[in-house]
């Protein structure tokens, strides 16, 4: 397996063994080209556990590298009946990412990343985040050794992000800005000689783990779905997605590609405004709001992949509303027992949007990638209306709740 690292806009190839983020002659995101697929021997695969590093001939890290894991990836693929037929659907999966150690899919980019940080000779490493990419470099750093530095925008993050960023031992700068402030100062510093090694979604490796989530639905559901539908901020993981659905194409492990549907908050969406008016570019969001922190981003750095994933793949990027993706994380949770904070739960919401628009039809086996764990994000949950019931501690009282609810 050759890998190479190339300019998505200019074709210019990078050296592998040093940092590079974007492209010396044009400024273009990199990404990771894999070439000789068809000789891949990939027998060992099924012997594997499922989860990243079962991939890892398709992973850009040396053999004998000191892989740093946290038993990242493996997650669950639900079947959901009971919501499927709420939503109009004949089946329905979730393949839910919250299962990952820190709770989120950044662990799947993480792994690499840092394996890779390692590589290169990092002392320290670095990241703007909403709060999960945070969580999950924090980790990651921690059990590589690593110093980390994380960018959050203050007053922005949920209160259990933090938490993860703080214990894990990160050192954490907090801007009076927002996260699109954070990624633009840490993009700008990780330029300079001696800077800590870089870890969003412009650094091509985490892509690289990340895209292994398609190889994991192939693997359980033993094909691919006909939709899949996941949440869009800075939109490095559409981007990783797709990928790994080409690989899989051009490995002979798949014909037939599902079509890709993005879904972005209505205050933080110009990929979605960009696919509806058919524009080869973005008007970035200047005041991205909602309640899906993970994506309150205006300006995403990996937007070109976005659109092209949505287009090539016949799908598109859609919208929704913060009380649909509230209603939606309730449904999830109330009606299969998967709690998903509010970005993910935004992926149920665009599925009843899209089936009400005719826009997937009923029959289009569906898989939503929940990307991140409910139990994060405790204070999204503070706005639903039904909470809880008092009873005096004594029998007749307990007994005459229990009454009112079920016939004793
Ligand atoms: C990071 C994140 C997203 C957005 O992913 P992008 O790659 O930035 O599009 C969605 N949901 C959760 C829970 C996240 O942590
Ligand atoms: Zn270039």
């Amino acid at each position: 397996m050759r890998y190479t690292l190339e300019c998505i806009e200019c074709g210019t190839c990078h050296n592998l063994g040093e940092r590079a983020y974007v492209c010396e002659k044009c400024g273009g995101l990199l990404e990771i080209k894999l070439s000789d697929m068809v000789d891949l021997d990939i027998s060992d695969w099924s012997a594997r556990p499922l989860g990243v590093w079962r991939y890892r001939e398709l992973l850009p890290i040396e053999a004998g590298a000191n892989i740093i894991s946290l038993g990242e990836g493996g997650t669950g693929l639900h079947e959901c009946r009971r919501l499927a037929s709420v939503l109009g659907l004949k089946r329905l999966h979730v393949k839910n990412e919250g299962e990952n150690p820190t709770g989120s899919f950044k662990d799947r980019g993480m792994t690499v990343g840092v394996t890779k940080a390692l590589r290169l000779g990092a002392g320290s490493v670095m990241c703007a985040s909403t709060g999960n990419t945070s969580a999950s470099l924090a980790a990651y750093s921690a059990r590589a050794g690593l110093r980390c530095f994380v960018m959050i925008p203050a007053g922005k993050i949920a209160a259990g992000k933090l938490a993860q960023a703080v214990v894990y031992g990160a050192q954490i700068i907090e801007i009076d800005g927002n996260f699109d402030d954070a990624m633009r100062l840490v993009v700008d510093a990780a330029r300079r000689d001696g800077s800590p090694y870089l870890l969003n979604s412009v650094n091509p490796f985490r892509i690289e783990g990340q895209k292994t989530v398609t190889f994991e639905i192939n693997d359980q559901l033993r094909r691919l779905p006909r939709v899949i539908v996941l949440p869009v901020g800075n939109a490095g993981n559409i981007t990783a997605v797709w990928k790994g659905l080409l690989e899989l194409r051009a490995l002979g492990l798949a014909n037939e590609l599902p079509r890709l549907i993005g879904i972005q908050a209505e205050i933080a969406s110009p990929i979605a405004n960009a696919f509806k008016q058919g524009l080869d570019h973005i008007e970035p969001a200047a005041k991205p709001e909602t309640i899906a922190t993970a994506i309150r981003i205006g300006s995403p750095v990996n937007w070109k992949r976005a659109l092209a994933a949505a287009r090539d793949s016949g799908g598109l990027i859609e919208t929704v509303a913060d009380t649909e993706i509230l209603q939606a994380q309730k449904m999830l949770a109330s009606q299969e027992g998967i709690f998903v904070e509010p970005a993910s739960a935004s992926t149920i919401a665009g599925v009843r949007k899209l089936v009400d628009e005719d826009l997937i039809d009923p029959d289009e086996e569906t898989v939503c990638i929940t990307t991140g764990n409910g139990l994060k994000d405790q204070e999204a949950v503070a706005f639903s209306t039904e909470r809880t019931t008092k009873a005096k501690p004594t029998r007749e009282s307990v007994m005459a709740v229990l009454a009112q609810s079920c016939s004793i």
